[in-house]
């Protein structure tokens, strides 16, 4: 039988080059960071970061956000995927909590909140420099761990109770480097040849 690959040892290259990395998302606090977290869900960062600046001109903080109607905030979302919905979620998160200083910083109280899920919550969780609950999972990294080997799975639910296993919690940025390669390097088309990760990958030498 082989022996388990340890991907703690594995995942260092990937590690040094993105660990700790700022997210793409161009905010400037946390009120900002989670209306663009629930904006971006299907919808590509760089046209979250285009829209941001009139959408926060109209609604500086909770507290406006909390006075406006879901449909006032359409004109602002132009092009973004499930654009309805995310509004409504917006206004009732406004609603809820009611200012700034009320956004729940901890797995729990994220997830507890509407359009808020687990990949949503580890990514407030890691640019607010909280401890990680759990491990950032989205398209890119479901492309790169399946294509790496860490699972067959392509369940982002999983994928990342997956990784918190044979990864310790000091690595579990592991999600989000992932993320990094996925969107610049390990694209749908990868460019194998200038990857940190070809030694370790089941894709690269099955090639
Ligand atoms: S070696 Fe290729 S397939 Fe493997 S992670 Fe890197 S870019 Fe992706």
């Amino acid at each position: 039988m082989a022996a388990k690959k340890d991907w703690a040892a594995a995942m260092r290259p990937l590690l040094r080059k993105y660990k700790g990395q700022k997210h793409p998302l161009e905010y400037h606090d946390v009120y900002q960071l989670l209306v663009m977290v629930v904006l971006s869900a299907r919808s590509t960062d760089v046209h979250i970061n285009a829209i941001a600046p009139t959408f926060f001109s109209a609604y500086k903080d909770m507290q406006a956000l909390s006075g406006a109607d879901a449909k006032d905030l359409f004109p602002y979302l132009k092009g973004v995927t499930n654009f309805g919905h995310k509004a409504e979620w917006l206004v009732k998160i406004a609603q809820q909590l009611k200012s700034n200083s009320a956004i729940p910083l901890d797995m729990e109280g994220l997830t507890a909140l509407p359009g808020i899920g687990r990949k949503s919550a580890n990514v407030i969780l890691r640019e607010t420099g909280r401890p990680a609950e759990g491990i950032m999972v989205d398209l890119h990294t479901i492309r790169v761990a399946t294509r790496l080997g860490i699972t067959k799975d392509e369940d982002p639910s999983k994928i990342e109770e997956r990784m918190m296993k044979v990864l310790p919690r000091e690595e579990w940025d592991a999600g989000m480097a992932m993320s990094f390669l996925g969107r610049e390097i390990c694209r749908p088309k990868p460019l194998c040849e200038v990857c940190v990760m070809r030694n370790e990958c089941a894709y690269y030498k099955k090639k």
